[in-house]
């Protein structure tokens, strides 16, 4: 059973992912972090982000320890994730990944959840279970400004939200991969449940296929 959950950032996806993969015995892989893994490789290693052959050989050489890495979390590597992703070849760096992952979970899993913004359209589109997480913008940039000033005091509402702004525009205007529901997707909004309903919802879905279109 391949599970694919996709939305904006801050829609709650993380969360829910990882509590549907604890609770279903599943394997859980969150693709947003190879694209922010191979961001930071390009950071630390001064590449042009336009530079699509470069940035695509920082991303085939993602390691466990880049995946560690607590920087890979910072604002500023998601921006340029979101900039890095934009290339067909950063995103075929990292496919055959998300696709054996998918297709032998490890620990023999009975199955998988994954979550990114096109699992369910480019990387497994015959997955059994689609999840678009959505919620409106002002509440994603307030859960993600109450994450990110525990770690750094100097974050500002304002700026969160821009960024998420400029983020969402950019996932969900590129050509290649855009953030989009899959046609067969369940639709669902967290922007009035806590984390607590919103997980009960995608686990009825996924168990029962409640919300099926
Ligand atoms: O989900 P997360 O916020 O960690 O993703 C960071 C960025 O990586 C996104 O804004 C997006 O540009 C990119 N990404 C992507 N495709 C995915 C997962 C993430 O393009 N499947």
């Amino acid at each position: 059973m391949i599970v694919a959950v996709d939305g904006p950032a801050a829609a709650g996806k993380g969360t829910i992912a990882r509590r549907l993969a604890e609770e279903l015995g599943y394997a859980h892989l969150d693709t947003g972090a190879l694209y922010r893994a191979a961001a930071l490789r390009v950071l630390d290693a001064g590449i042009d982000p336009d530079d699509a052959a470069a940035a695509a050989a920082a991303a085939a050489g993602i390691t466990q320890t880049d995946l560690a890495d607590p920087r890979i979390r910072d604002d500023h590597t998601a921006k340029m994730a979101s900039r890095v992703s934009v290339h067909p070849q950063v995103r075929a760096a990292l496919l055959d990944h998300q696709r054996n992952f998918a297709a032998h979970p490890p620990g023999g899993a009975k199955g998988v959840v994954i979550e990114g913004r096109d699992i369910g359209t480019v990387v497994c589109p015959q997955a059994e279970r689609k999840i678009f997480l959505d919620a409106s913008i002002e509440i994603r940039a307030e859960r993600r400004f109450q994450e990110l000033r525990g770690r750094d005091a100097k974050v500002t509402r304002e700026e969160v939200l821009k960024d998420i702004r400029k983020r969402d525009e950019a996932d969900r205007s590129r050509a290649v991969s855009p953030l989009v529901p899959a046609p067969d997707a369940y639709l669902l909004d967290t922007s009035n449940l806590d984390i607590d309903s919103a997980s009960a919802a995608a686990k009825a879905y996924v168990l029962g296929g409640v919300g099926l279109p």
